[in-house]
């Protein structure tokens, strides 16, 4: 029987390379990252991205045909747990969403030349990408509803519309647009994804929009979330990924690995508010002892350790299942572990920075930071209630009415039945009686 929790010794010494790396090298650069711009960045992280490809660990959620690893999904995971402590890290990986992704539907999707043209330079770090789908006007967590069009014309399509929140939008050289193709289709057919140049004639992009992770109004660096306007965009039918109305069916199959590795970086994140609020709690001296010393501070520091324990192990499993069986196996863990991921990730913020007090409200500290970062991950791939509609709906599949409406545990309807069942026993022991 194969119930295995342990990390093969190979791999454990890769994730303890990384760990080391990743808090020595990234862990500083969170400090300076606001006295860069994007030229600076990417001049910082040049060797530390020559480094990870000496180790190999370049791009690994790729197969090593595309120069990944061919890891699956559960040692990503634990990969991604360690890259998840510094919201910089992915980005010295060439893991960092959305290029991962985004590299993903291309070799999924893509065909040769597109491969050649966009997927291999975004492996080596030479292009940068985004993926523009949620439109201001329509509801994202509900992306049958898309307004953007792109509609054949000889050998070119030409998409018409508005998007927003498409992160890294404002420095990528090619954008991955879902639009619809179809309006008359089925709600899931009506769309398809293009490959658009950000130079293309007619794709604006705006602005970038400030957010609570990113409160000031900047423009052009990583991690913004750009508006983009377009105008009568023409790419050729080159450009198109898949089959016309295969968007959601694409996309369905990036969305689920990513998931697995934003529950895992979020682990990272949690694990490292963990250790802050511990760390507070060995000294912090208040109404006579340490803060480790209140019994609401220990129930904090217990019911956070449960609850990344139980995180972690269900999107672990998640990540198993998806190894074992494939992505449509994994759909309603994948749902249950990315709200019941946030959710924790979130409390165990929140208890750190309460246990800090004014400190830890502070920017002299990372908390407020994480705090105002997390709460992005109850909305993006799919908001909490459409994943928690998603569970029951498949839970409840599992179960009928009960004939007559009557209960199946119904004590009274079962004692009769049981009566029935064991009518001579009881009978013969009643008369011995
Ligand atoms: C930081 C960040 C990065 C992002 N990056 C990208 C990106 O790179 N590319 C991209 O295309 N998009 C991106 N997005 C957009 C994201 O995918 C959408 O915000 C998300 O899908 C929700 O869509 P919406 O904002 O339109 O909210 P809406 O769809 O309007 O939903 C609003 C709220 O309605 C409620 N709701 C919706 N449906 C239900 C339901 N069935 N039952 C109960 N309540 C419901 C939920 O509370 C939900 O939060 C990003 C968003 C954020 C915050």
């Amino acid at each position: 029987m194969a119930w295995d929790f342990s990390t093969e010794p190979e791999f454990e010494a890769k994730l303890d390379w990384m760990r080391t790396f990743v808090r020595e090298e990234i862990w500083p650069l969170e400090t300076v990252f606001g006295e860069l711009d994007q030229k600076g960045l990417d001049r910082l992280y040049a060797p530390l991205q020559q480094q990870v490809k000496e180790r190999g660990l370049w791009a690994a959620h790729l197969d090593p045909e595309l120069g990944g690893q061919g890891f699956g999904q559960l040692k990503l995971g634990l990969m991604h747990e360690v890259l998840g402590t510094s919201p910089f890290a992915p980005n010295a990986f060439g893991c960092q969403a959305p290029d991962s992704g985004n590299s993903e539907i291309l070799a999924l999707a893509g065909t040769p030349e597109q491969k050649d043209r966009f997927l291999h330079p975004l492996l080596a770090g030479d292009l940068k990408s985004a993926f523009s789908m949620t439109e201001p006007h329509t509801a994202g967590s509900d992306p049958t509803q898309l307004q953007t069009r792109a509609v054949r014309d000889g050998e070119d399509y030409v998409i018409t519309g508005r998007k927003w929140f498409s992160s890294n939008g404002s420095i990528a050289d090619f954008l991955i647009v879902m639009a619809v193709t179809d309006p008359d289709a089925r709600a899931h057919q009506r769309a398809t994804m293009f490959i658009v140049p950000s130079d293309t004639p007619g794709v604006n992009i705006l602005r970038d929009v400030p957010t609570m992770e990113h409160p000031q109004e900047e423009f052009g660096k990583l991690g913004g979330h750009a508006v983009i306007l377009y105008e009568d965009v023409r790419v050729p039918a080159a450009n198109r990924l898949g089959g016309e109305g295969e968007g959601f069916l694409i996309s369905q199959q990036r969305l689920y690995p990513g998931r697995i590795h934003h529950c895992m970086r979020w682990l990272g994140v949690a694990g490292r508010a963990f250790d802050m609020l511990c760390e507070r709690a060995t000294y912090r001296f208040s109404h006579g002892k340490v803060l480790g010393e209140h019994q609401t501070v220990q129930n904090w520091i217990a019911d956070s350790a449960a609850e990344i324990q139980a995180a972690r192990l269900m999107t672990l499993h998640a990540a198993w299942v998806m190894d074992t069986q494939g992505s449509a196996a994994a759909r309603r863990d994948i749902s249950l572990i990315k709200f019941y991921g946030a959710r924790v990730l979130h409390d165990v913020i929140d208890r750190a920075l309460q246990v800090h007090g004014a400190l830890g409200y502070s920017t002299d500290l990372p908390l407020e930071a994480m705090y105002r970062y997390s709460r992005a991950w109850r909305l993006y791939d799919g908001p909490d209630e459409v994943h928690r509609q998603s569970v029951a709906r498949q839970i409840l599949h599992g179960y009928a009415p009960p004939a007559d409406e009557v209960p199946s545990e119904h004590l009274p309807t079962r004692r009769a039945a049981a009566r029935e069942k064991f009518a001579e026993i009881l009978e013969a022991v009643t008369a011995n009686d």
